[in-house]
């Protein structure tokens, strides 16, 4: 069995199993794709020290860092159901691999990520990284000057929306249903904005493109059927970001959002598991943070482990 079993081999995964490694306890990684959103990423400008690098080469470098280590990497492999230890016969925790295999360990660290909902709609896909974007804090930068669209008038889109006018030319804020969802003092805020227009009960039904760049995006007036064409270098899809808690439903406290509650040491609801990253209700989803927090979630392990009798 492991001491430390870290499910999730994104940047939160990679310091927790080698902050965990570093305490010369038995630390095992199983991830579904070693690298986590890292490798979905293009240019990354704001891991900090590191003025430009690329999403698979940090990958890469995550994963080499983890070598260096005693640590047992079990890549390719999906994490499908978790069985504390209180319900188990000899103590310790498990994990089950959708292979079939079996996992134990005295305490796990939960690290598994989170995803973008996407629109699905043509261009997409063929444009992601070039012009079809996610995540404001990270991609806004390259739109300076540019003409951009948010989709989604929730909070997270409505924050971007604000953020984002303060960098490019302009914004155009969709929102599929008739109203903004945002909190009111949002609203207001995005309202005063000069650079900003807001359009509601408009269906996206494309992202359009010369083959290399966005150029713009169609939407379609739910109110009368009517479709659109609005001329732009850039789409930000600000509709959810879904946390990979699905094989947890039942055993961890979760958000309404889905996201595992953890306390400010990281741990979950059930003692001797704890969780890091964008899985949980940690705000600001980002690397450095992500890598703190994992980085965290290990150290309370070692402390939990050297609390707790064996078992
Ligand atoms: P993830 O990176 O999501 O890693 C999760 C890990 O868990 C993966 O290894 C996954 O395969 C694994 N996993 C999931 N479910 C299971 C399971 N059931 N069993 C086993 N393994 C499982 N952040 C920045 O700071 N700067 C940027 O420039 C930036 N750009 C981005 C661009 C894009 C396109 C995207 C999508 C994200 C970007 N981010 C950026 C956000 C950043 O990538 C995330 O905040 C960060 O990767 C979160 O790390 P994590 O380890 O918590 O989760």
């Amino acid at each position: 069995p492991f001491d430390v079993l870290v499910v999730g081999g994104g940047p939160a995964g990679a310091a927790s199993a080698i902050y965990a490694a570093r305490k010369g306890i038995r630390t095992g990684v199983v991830a579904e794709r070693f690298g986590g959103q890292v490798l979905d990423t293009m240019g990354i400008e704001n891991f900090i020290s590191v003025s430009h690098t690329e999403g698979p080469k940090l990958a890469a470098a995550l994963e080499q860092h983890v070598k260096d280590y005693d640590v047992e990497i079990m890549n390719l492999q999906r994490a499908e159901r978790l069985v504390p230890s209180e319900q188990t016969e000899h103590g310790y925790h498990e994990v089950h691999l959708a292979s079939g295999a079996t996992l134990h360990s005295r305490s796990v660290v939960i690290a598994t990520g989170a995803r973008w909902r996407q629109m699905s709609v043509p261009g997409e896909d063929q444009y992601r990284n070039k012009g079809v974007a996610y995540c404001p804090h990270c991609d806004g930068p390259l739109f300076k000057g540019k003409r951009v669209a948010v989709i989604g008038g929730g909070n997270s889109g409505v924050e971007a929306a604000i953020d984002l006018a303060g960098i490019v030319k302009h914004v155009t804020l969709i929102e599929f249903d008739s109203k903004l969802r945002a909190d009111d003092v949002l609203q207001r805020k995005l309202r005063s904005l000069p650079n900003v227009d807001i359009l509601v009960s408009a269906r996206t039904t494309e992202v359009l493109g010369d083959g290399s760049r966005v150029t713009g995006l169609r939407y379609e007036s739910r109110e009368n059927g009517s479709l659109h064409a609005v001329e732009l270098e850039g789409v930000f899809v600000q509709i959810g970001l879904l946390p990979n808690t699905d094989w947890l439903k039942g055993t961890l406290a979760l958000s309404a959002r889905g996201e595992i509650e953890i306390d400010d040491r990281a741990q979950t609801s059930i003692p001797g598991i704890f969780a890091a990253g964008d899985v949980t209700t940690v705000p600001y989803k980002q690397i450095v943070i992500a890598m703190g927090e994992g980085s965290k979630a290990a150290l309370s392990a070692f402390d939990y482990l050297i609390r707790t009798p064996a078992p």
